[in-house]
């Protein structure tokens, strides 16, 4: 019998800073990877980091990963590429420009540190290379962004310093429980007894909770991503759109990563080489391709390196759950991150640190709770507050 105090499901950006919040407990901690870490969300993402056009609930968690973010290359001792660069949310039409205006009152009342950009001047002293087309912005300068692989391995080396197992290729498929407690975690290749195990398996989420008759009801929709070849410095800041429909960076090697809105998404994850892949369309590439030169017009000349798609696990409110079970003792659920989980992963893996050793959680979780959806009375109204990038 494999003896381990927690098991982690799910080797993304969430099980790893979980991982190695943990990895200085003394606890003998493993985590389990069906694939390969950062096969999933962590490997899709635009990977911006901030706390603009949060809803309210999540600014304490953000606010939290920036200062942690800004130290992370010494914390982990391996560098992230975070940069500090700001994010720029852009205006294209006097609709957008409303929504905007608000965006930036409602997140100055939360205590963020945000301005309203009033026209293109403004907007290119920050960056020069956005078009003339966009008649005005909010900015937070101390948002940011970082490289997600890098990241990835960052957090996991970290641990493994710490003594942490990771293991890939094998799938969690259930969890039994005996008494309201945590009797074992059954995997595609053994059995085994932890006290705590923490579901950081994102849009499988659900896979391994029906097990114990539970679901978090999430939608999962597509976002698609390009990546050009390297071109000249042109982007600074994040960018993301009023409307959602577009966010992109310019990566600390030159290319560029842009991703679209969300959209419906029926198809099949396929694998390759082991790792999993879903396809977009044509449609939504030539979209998000216009979306782009409309912004930045000098990216017309740019070729495409690469492109694909990304899942998201959407909660009906956008908001993560971040909670343990209270009628499965030792569960632990940090899934539903909305397509925004990579900013604030330096806080959930404290907080989920917190929930195992059973000390008073250093952020408050009240709008993360899981029992927040168990109840018939969800509100149909979904959040808008479904921004990604
Ligand atoms: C295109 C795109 C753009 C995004 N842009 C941003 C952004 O700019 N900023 C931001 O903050 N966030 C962004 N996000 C969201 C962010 O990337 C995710 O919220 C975050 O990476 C989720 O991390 P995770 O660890 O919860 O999940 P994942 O990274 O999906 O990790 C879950 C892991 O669990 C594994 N797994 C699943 N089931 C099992 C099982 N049964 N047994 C074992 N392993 C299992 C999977 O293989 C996977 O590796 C974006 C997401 C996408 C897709």
């Amino acid at each position: 019998m494999i003896s381990v105090d927690v098991v982690i499901v799910g080797a993304g950006i969430i099980g790893c800073s979980t991982a190695f919040e943990l990895s200085k407990s003394g606890l003998k901690i493993e985590v389990i990877e069906k694939h390969q870490p950062g096969a999933m969300g962590s490997g899709w993402t635009l990977a911006g980091v901030r706390q603009s056009g949060r809803h309210y609930a999540e600014i304490p968690l953000a606010k939290y990963s920036v200062d942690k973010w800004s130290c992370l290359n010494e914390i982990l001792d391996h560098r992230t590429n975070y940069k500090q660069e700001g994010n720029l949310r852009l205006a294209r039409n006097t609709a957008e420009d409303k929504i905007i205006q608000n965006l930036v009152k409602e997140q100055k009342k939360n205590g963020l540190e945000i301005e309203y950009l009033k026209n293109t001047n403004e907007i290119s002293e920050i960056c020069p290379s956005i078009s003339e087309n966009v008649i005005s912005a909010s900015y937070c300068p101390t948002d940011g962004h970082a490289d997600p692989i890098d990241t990835l391995r960052a957090y996991k080396e970290a641990a493994q310093k710490n003594g942490v197992i990771f293991t890939n290729n094998e799938e969690v498929l259930e969890i039994s429980e005996k008494g309201s407690k945590i009797e074992y975690v059954r995997t595609s290749k053994r059995k085994i007894f932890p006290k705590f195990c923490v579901l950081a398996n994102g849009i499988f989420c659900n896979n391994v909770l029906k097990s114990i008759g539970k679901i978090i009801p999430i939608e999962i929709p597509i976002v698609t991503v390009i990546q050009t070849e390297k071109t000249n410095p042109l982007l600074k800041p994040v960018i993301g759109v009023a409307n959602a429909s577009l966010a992109m960076r310019q990566e600390n090697n030159g290319c560029f990563r842009i991703s679209s809105g969300f959209q419906t998404w029926k198809g099949k994850i396929k694998t390759k080489n082991d790792m999993p892949y879903v396809e977009t369309n044509l449609e939504e590439i030539k979209n998000t391709i216009t979306q782009s030169i409309e912004i930045i017009p000098q990216l017309k000349k740019s070729s495409i390196k690469s492109f694909w798609g990304g899942l998201i696990d959407l909660t009906p409110d956008a908001l993560p759950v971040i909670d343990h079970l209270s009628d499965c003792e030792g569960l632990i659920v940090a899934s539903g991150f909305s397509g925004h989980g990579f900013g604030i992963a330096p806080a959930v893996g404290g907080i989920v640190s917190d929930l195992v050793l059973n000390k008073k959680t250093r952020l408050p979780i009240d709008p993360f709770s899981f029992h927040r959806f168990q109840n018939h009375l969800i509100s149909k109204k979904k959040s808008d507050l479904t921004l990604h990038g």
